[in-house]
């Protein structure tokens, strides 16, 4: 089979290839080639691609030839997706694919009431991108039509999987038309997507454009071993006064008080302008943000995992892994963020010792090495906080007791040991008390004894 080079060559029709070249599309990305002949052709589609790769238009493109202009006013086309970003920049793309038809696109979500939606229902619509809890939650009320439905796409499948919305598919699967074309697209492909698939797709392809779980291959990958937050942040200041290199920047953290903590210092050093979001932040504040920066007004945006999955900035210079990942795909996901389409990219991770057990899951996961780089002079090294070395060491403990249940633990033992100690302590000042009583008692019954004498075994006494 040829290799497809240009979008005339999958016979989209004129509003569609007008779209894409104002778009400013030259050639199709991999997983355009090879999804979108197959989509057209009525197949059900596993595509495992990450963020970054062109999937959204893969999908897109070929649903919007099947849809292809309004009609009625009840929804033909689902696509799901796990987050409210997600879905209004999935709309965004619609809209941009669109732009030359008359479809009605319409994004829903939740963290806000659920009556403007509604009304935006009941005025027709024919593409829905909904969140999983939204969609029920609005259909429970007998506010979504499921009647006409005919394609169903789940985007960023595994990300659903994490957040615990398998219930929720399941009741969607259940409740619009058996007779539908399913499309699954997931940056990765662990067991529990599999098991997603097997339950609704039928006899579908599957095309993996890169090895399972491998970030795009135009992202330059570095490692720091850095070993407290203090330390963190200094290293952060290093990095961002190289102003001309790192343009636009996203900063991860695994936590709210990481993400505010790195936030305020930037602000505060005046390495901005810089934003941001969380799931404290309320939801406008968070769209402001992300669209802020991606309309270049921001150079850095601090985001924990969460929030960030499946924002959709293009020309990212730098990914700044403030913190790794406990969920190993994240990393992937993270990283996704820059290298986009065509571009090159960086992804600079941060470590500390307790996180290099999850370093190593990571490699495994992505099939390769992360290039280790020494901290550079200039960056001054905090002396780690007693606190945090203590959370450092269990953390350690933890991770080998979790590889190896046995394990008891330098951390804990050093804990059992005082424990001990103290326990000993104890047990002798007991004993030495319980002697001093008996003493005493001693001494009532021998009212001969000077006081002199009656003072001794104190002094005996064990501390
Ligand atoms: P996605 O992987 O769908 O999130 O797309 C990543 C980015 O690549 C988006 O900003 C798209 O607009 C862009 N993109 C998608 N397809 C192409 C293409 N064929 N050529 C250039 N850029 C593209």
């Amino acid at each position: 089979m040829s290799v497809i080079t240009t979008f005339e060559e999958f016979n989209l029709n004129k509003q569609l290839l007008n779209a894409v070249s104002d778009l400013g599309f030259e050639h199709p990305t991999e997983i355009q080639q090879k999804c979108i002949p197959i989509i057209l052709a009525g197949q059900e589609v596993i595509g495992i691609a990450q963020t970054g790769t062109g999937k959204t238009a893969a999908y897109l493109l070929p649903l919007l030839m099947k849809i292809k202009y309004a009609q009625g006013t009840e929804p033909r086309a689902l696509i799901l997706a796990p987050t409210k970003e997600l879905t209004i920049q999935l709309a965004e793309h619609t809209k941009q694919l669109a732009k030359y038809t008359d479809l009605r696109i319409l994004p829903i979500y939740g963290g806000i009431g659920p009556k403007t939606q509604i009304e935006n229902i009941q005025q027709g619509v024919d593409i829905l991108i909904s969140t999983p809890g939204r969609f029920t939650e609005l259909y429970l009320r007998g506010d979504i039509p499921v009647k006409q439905f005919k394609v169903l796409v789940l985007d960023e499948a595994d990300r659903m999987m994490d957040m615990g919305f398998m219930p929720q598919l399941r009741k969607i699967f259940e409740v619009i038309p058996r007779k539908r074309q399913n499309l699954l697209f997931s940056a990765t492909f662990p067991e529990r997507v599999e098991k997603l698939s097997a339950e609704f797709l039928e006899f579908p392809v599957r095309v993996a454009i890169t090895p399972q779980s491998t970030p795009a291959k135009q992202v330059e990958q570095e490692l720091y071993h850095v070993p407290n937050i203090k330390t963190k942040i200094n290293f952060i200041e290093y990095l961002l006064k190289n102003k001309e290199d790192l343009n636009r920047v996203m900063i991860f953290t695994r936590t709210k008080e990481n993400a505010e903590n790195v936030f305020r210092f930037i602000e505060r050093k005046g390495l901005g302008p810089v934003r941001v979001i969380h799931s404290n932040k309320g939801q406008n504040s968070r769209i402001n943000a992300v669209n802020e920066f991606k309309e270049g007004n921001l150079r850095v945006l601090v985001s924990t995992d969460v929030t960030a999955r499946g924002i959709d900035v293009t020309k990212v210079s730098h990914v700044i892994n403030f913190d790794v990942p406990i969920l190993y795909e994240d990393y992937v996901h993270r990283i996704g963020r820059t290298g986009r389409a065509f571009q090159d990219g960086k992804a600079i991770t941060f470590v500390t010792r307790a996180e290099e057990y999850h370093i190593e899951k990571i490699e495994k996961l992505i099939r390769g090495k992360i290039l280790e780089k020494n901290l550079p002079d200039e960056v001054f090294v905090e002396k780690t906080p007693f606190e945090e070395k203590q959370a450092i060491s269990k953390a350690i403990d933890d991770q080998k007791r979790r590889d190896d249940p046995t394990f008891k633990g330098a951390f804990h033992e050093k804990k059992d040991a005082k424990r001990i100690e103290a326990k000993k302590r104890e047990d002798k000042a007991r004993v030495g008390k319980q002697k001093v009583k008996k003493n005493k008692r001693d001494d009532r019954k021998r009212p001969d004894l000077n006081r002199e004498d009656r003072k001794k075994p104190d002094k005996k006494r064990p501390r």
